[in-house]
C-alpha cells in the first residue's frame, strides 16, 4: 500500500523541513511537537520557505497554499492514529527517543512504518525498543531539507526488505536521492563531516584563527560552500554535541572527542542560528 498520511514527530528544524518537503509532494502531514510555540514557530518558517519559492517562480502562490493547508500542527501523539507512515524528528537524546517511539507504536495502526531522522543513534538499538524493529528504519534527511536531496535510509538489523523497498520509494516520491547506510555510529555522512567540524572547534580553541578567517579558509582554500562553524550553527550546536558524544562512545575512540569550547557554548545556551547566537550571530 502506498504511503498517503505521513506523522511527524517534532516541530523543529528537521520536522518542519520534512513537513515541508511531504505536502509538497501531495502527502497530507501530521506535525506534532510538546511544544505548542514549536509547532507555530515550524509552520511559519514553511510559510516562509514556500514563500520564497514562489517568489523565485518555482511555486505558484495556489500551490504554496494547496501545500499549506496539508500540514495539520497537533500537540498529542494520538493524532497519529490513523497515518501510514511516521518519522521521529525530535530533540537527539536516546532516552527521549525511545520514549517517543514505545508511545507512538502503541497509538499506530501494526502495519504502519516508524522511521527516525536520528543524526547518529543506533537504529538497531531504537528498532528494538520501538518493539516493532521489522517495520523500523533510519530515514536521515539533512539541513535544509527542502534544498538538499540527500536522504540516507539505515537498515537495523531486523528491518524487513518490504520496510526497506517502501521507505526506498518514498524518498523518491519526496524528490529526494536517497544512498544506502550500514547502521553504525553517525552512519556515513556524518562520520565525516562531523568531526571536521569539531576540528575547526579546536582550531578556533586554540586562537589558531578567528571563527571567520577558519570559514573563509574553508571555502577559499577547499571549496565548501559554507565554512564548518556557520554549518555548526546551522545544525545546531547542541545537535552537533551530541552526535559527537555518540560517535566518541560508539568508537570509544580519543579521535572523537567533543571540542571543549562546543561543550562550553552549548553549556553557555548558545545554540547557533536557531536562538541567534552560536560561533556567529544573527538578527
Ligand atoms: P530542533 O531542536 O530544531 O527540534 C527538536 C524539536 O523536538 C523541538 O521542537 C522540540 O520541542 C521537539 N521535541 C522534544 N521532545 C519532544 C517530544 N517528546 N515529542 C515531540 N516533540 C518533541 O532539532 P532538529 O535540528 O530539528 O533535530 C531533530 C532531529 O533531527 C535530531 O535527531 C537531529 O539529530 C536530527 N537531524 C538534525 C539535523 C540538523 O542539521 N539540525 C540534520 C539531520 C538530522
Amino acid at each position: 500500500m502506498a504511503i498517503k498520511t505521513i506523522g511527524v514527530v517534532g516541530a523543529g528544524i528537521m520536522g518542519s523541513g520534512i513537513a515541508q518537503v511531504s505536502a509538497a509532494a501531495g502527502l497530507s502531514v501530521v506535525m506534532v511537537d510538546v511544544n505548542a510555540a514549536a509547532i507555530e514557530r515550524g509552520i511559519g518558517s514553511i510559510a516562509s520557505s514556500l514563500d520564497r519559492l514562489v517568489k523565485k517562480e518555482k511555486l505558484t502562490a495556489e500551490q504554496k497554499e494547496t501545500t499549506l493547508a496539508r500540514i495539520r500542527g497537533a500537540t498529542d501523539l494520538a493524532d497519529l492514529k490513523a497515518v501510514d507512515f511516521v518519522i521521529e524528528a525530535a530533540t537527539e537524546n536516546e532516552a527521549l527517543k525511545i520514549k517517543i517511539l514505545k508511545d507512538v507504536a502503541e497509538m499506530t495502526g501494526a502495519d504502519t512504518i516508524l522511521a527516525t531522522n536520528t543524526s547518529s543513534i543506533s537504529i538497531t538499538r531504537l528498532a528494538a525498543a520501538s518493539g516493532r524493529p521489522d517495520r523500523f528504519i533510519g530515514m536521515h534527511f539533512f539541513n535544509p531539507v527542502p534544498v538538499l536531496p540527500l536522504v540516507e535510509v539505515i537498515r537495523g538489523l531486523q528491518t524487513s526488505d518490504d520496510t526497506y523497498n517502501k521507505v526506498m520509494a518514498l524518498a523518491r516520491q519526496l524528490g529526494k536521492d536517497p544512498i544506502t547506510a550500514k547502521n553504525s555510529p553517525g552512519f556515513v555522512v556524518n562520520r565525516i563531516l562531523v568531526p571536521m567540524i569539531n576540528e575547526a572547534v579546536f582550531v578556533l580553541q586554540e586562537g589558531l584563527a578567528t571563527a571567520q578567517e577558519i570559514d573563509d579558509g574553508m571555502k577559499l582554500g577547499a571549496n565548501h560552500s559554507i565554512g564548518p562553524l556557520a554549518l555548526a550553527d546551522l545544525i545546531g550546536l547542541d545537535t552537533l554535541l551530541a552526535v559527537m558524544e555518540t560517535l566518541y562512545e560508539g568508537f570509544n575512540e580519543a579521535k572523537y572527542r567533543p571540542a571543549p569550547l562546543l561543550r562550553e557554548m552549548v553549556d553557555a545556551g548558545y545554540l547557533g542560528r536557531k536562538n541567534g547566537r552560536g560561533f556567529f550571530t544573527y538578527g
